[in-house]
C-alpha cells in the first residue's frame, strides 16, 4: 500500500463499518418460515416473505431477545421504545419493494468493542447503534443465458446492523475489530459469524484526511465477505483517494464494490442519501416496547465474554496476554482448556502455560490437519491433561510426548495406555543410560579421540547416537549429565 506519508505531507485514514450480522433464530424476523441454510431454493418462503397482498408481519420475539443480548454484550443501551420503518428499494429479489428496518429509533444505541492497537494499548471503538432489519432474497444470474432466477430463502431473515463510529484508523485495526466482534457474537450465540455463508457481511466506509483537519468524504465499499478482502479493499481505496486528492481532484461520496480477482474497488453508484430511501414508519407494526424486567432476564444469560476471560487467564493463571487472548477467542477453546486444567494442579502457573502451549501448538496442528474444531477433538481434555502429567512426572520426555499425542489422536486412547502399549516410557535408570553411552563410546573410538583433542561439538553427536539407540526414550538431562561424567572420568 502507498505510504500515508507522501511528498506533500501526512495522510490519515478514517474508517467506519456497517456490519450485517444474521441473527441465530429458527424463524425469520416477521414470519415463521425456517432459516435453515443449504435447502433447495424457495423452500423457506412464507406468504409474508413473498409479500403476498394482505399479509401482515408478526414480530418474532426471539429475534428481539437476540438483539437485546447482543446490545448488552456490546455495552450498548437497550432502548425501551424503538420503531420499525420502511426503507424503499426496488430490486427483483425484494418482493415487498421495501425493507422493514429501524431508522431514527433503533433498538440499541451506543456501545463499544475494545481492540488492541499495534502498541498493545486498548482502543475503544464506539458503536453508533444496532438495529433490526430484514434480509433480502437472492438473484441468480448464472443458471441460464437468458433468465434470472430468484431465491427467497433468505428474504425476511433477521439481521442486526451494527454501525460503528468512524473510529478505526488502519486496516489492521479493522481486522482486529471484526475478529473481536465475531468472537463476542459467537460467545453470545446471537450470530454464528460465518462470513463464507454470508452470515456476517461488512460495508466498509473509508476516507482520508490530513491529521487535525475535518474528515474527508467517505466512500462505502459494500458487502465485503472476508477479512482479507476487507483489508485489501481498504488498501486500494486509501491509495486511490490519496492519489485523487494529491492530483487536485475530489473524492465523490459513492458506493463501490470490491472485486477480489483484481483487488480493486469498482464504482457501483453514487451514494444515495437517506431521503432517496423515502423512509416512513411501518404502519403494520406497533412501536417495540421493551420492559426493564425483560432486559434483566436476558442479562442473566450473558456468559463471561472474551475480554473478561482473557484478563482472568492472565490474572489467575499467569498466562501471557497472547496465549490468554487466543484461548479466550472462542468459547469452545476456552472450555476445552479449562476442562483440561481441572485435571492438573492449577496453582502451578508453569503447568497452565505448558497446557496452553500444547493446546495452541500440537493439538491445533492435529485439528487443522483433519479440519476439525476443538469440540470435535479426538483427544479429550482429560487425556491431554494426563499427557502433561506424564511429562511433568518424567514418565516421558517432551519430545516423545509429541509422538504419544499423535498416536492418541489416531487411536483415541489415553496417554498412559498409549505410553505402555508402545513401550514409550522414558529411560531414567542411570545404569541403563550409562551402559548405552559406554557402548556408543566404544563404537566410535576415533570420534572420542577427536573430542578429547578439543572438538567439543562432538558432544551432541554422542548424545544423538545414544538417543537413537534408545528410540529417543532416554531422559535427556540424565543422558547429558552421565556423558559429562564419563568424559570427566577420562
Ligand atoms: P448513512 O446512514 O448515510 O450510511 P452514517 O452517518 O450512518 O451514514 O454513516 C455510516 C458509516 O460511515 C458509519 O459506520 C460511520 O462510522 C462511517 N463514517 C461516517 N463518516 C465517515 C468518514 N468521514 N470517513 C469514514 N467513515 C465514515
Ligand atoms: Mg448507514
Amino acid at each position: 500500500m502507498k505510504h500515508l506519508e507522501t511528498s506533500t505531507g501526512k495522510w490519515e485514514m478514517v474508517i467506519g463499518l456497517e456490519v450485517h450480522a444474521q441473527v441465530i433464530s429458527n424463524g425469520k424476523l416477521f414470519s415463521a418460515a425456517s432459516t435453515k441454510f443449504g435447502v433447495a431454493p424457495n423452500e423457506n418462503v412464507s406468504f409474508v416473505d413473498a409479500a403476498f397482498p394482505g399479509v401482515l408481519p408478526v414480530l418474532n420475539s426471539f429475534c428481539v431477545d437476540q438483539a437485546i443480548k447482543t446490545g448488552l454484550g456490546l455495552n450498548g443501551t437497550i432502548n425501551h421504545i424503538s420503531h420499525f420503518d420502511r426503507k424503499n428499494y426496488f430490486y427483483a429479489d425484494l418482493p415487498q419493494g421495501y425493507q422493514i428496518s429501524q431508522y431514527k429509533h433503533p433498538i440499541i444505541s451506543g456501545g463499544h468493542v475494545d481492540i488492541e492497537d499495534k502498541n498493545g494499548e486498548t482502543r475503544k471503538i464506539r458503536l453508533e447503534r444496532i438495529h433490526l432489519e430484514q434480509d433480502a432474497g437472492k438473484s441468480i444470474h448464472d443458471q441460464s443465458p437468458t433468465k434470472s432466477y430468484i431465491d427467497l430463502n433468505r428474504a425476511g431473515v433477521a439481521l442486526m446492523e451494527i454501525v460503528t463510529m468512524p473510529d478505526l484508523r488502519s486496516a489492521e485495526e479493522v481486522s482486529a475489530f471484526v475478529k473481536k466482534l465475531r468472537s463476542i457474537l459467537r460467545y453470545l450465540k446471537t450470530c454464528d459469524g460465518n462470513m463464507e455463508e454470508g452470515n456476517l457481511r461488512v460495508d466498509v466506509n473509508v476516507s482520508v484526511h490530513r491529521p487535525g483537519t475535518e474528515y474527508g468524504t467517505r466512500v462505502e465499499v459494500k458487502n465485503v465477505n472476508s477479512i482479507k478482502f476487507i483489508m485489501a479493499a481498504i488498501g486500494f481505496e486509501v491509495e486511490r483517494q490519496i492519489e485523487m486528492l494529491e492530483s487536485g481532484g475530489v473524492v465523490g461520496q459513492e458506493t463501490r464494490l470490491f472485486d477480489p480477482s483484481s483487488g480493486k474497488t469498482i464504482l457501483m453508484r453514487s451514494k444515495e442519501d437517506a431521503q432517496d430511501y423515502r423512509y416512513f414508519p411501518e404502519p403494520d407494526l406497533p412501536p417495540l416496547v421493551i420492559e426493564q424486567s425483560r432486559i434483566a432476564e436476558i442479562r442473566k444469560t450473558i456468559p463471561e465474554l472474551p475480554d473478561a476471560k482473557t484478563a482472568r487467564f492472565q490474572r489467575e493463571l499467569g498466562l501471557p496476554h497472547y496465549d490468554a487472548s487466543l484461548i479466550a477467542s472462542e468459547m469452545e477453546i476456552a472450555d476445552y482448556y479449562e476442562a483440561a486444567l481441572a485435571h492438573l494442579p492449577v496453582e502451578n502457573t508453569e503447568i497452565a502455560k505448558i497446557l496452553a502451549n500444547w493446546t495452541l501448538g500440537e493439538l491445533f496442528s492435529l485439528l487443522n490437519k483433519d479440519g476439525k474444531n476443538i469440540s470435535e477433538s479426538n483427544v479429550s481434555p482429560q487425556n491431554l491433561a494426563e499427557l502433561i502429567t506424564l511429562i511433568k512426572t518424567n514418565v516421558i520426555s517432551g519430545k516423545i510426548a509429541k509422538d504419544v499425542l499423535k498416536i492418541m489422536w489416531d487411536t483415541g486412547k489415553s496417554a498412559s495406555v498409549t505410553v505402555e502399549e508402545n513401550g514409550l516410557r522414558q529411560i531414567t535408570s542411570v545404569d541403563n543410560i550409562e551402559i548405552c553411552l559406554r557402548s556408543v563410546l566404544a563404537e566410535y573410538p576415533d570420534k572420542v579421540a577427536e573430542y578429547k583433542a578439543g572438538k567439543e561439538k562432538l558432544f551432541g553427536f554422542f548424545v544423538g547416537q545414544a538417543m537413537k539407540k534408545t528410540q529417543g526414550k532416554a531422559n535427556p538431562q540424565l543422558l547429558n549429565d552421565i556423558l559429562k561424567k564419563l568424559f570427566n572420568e577420562g
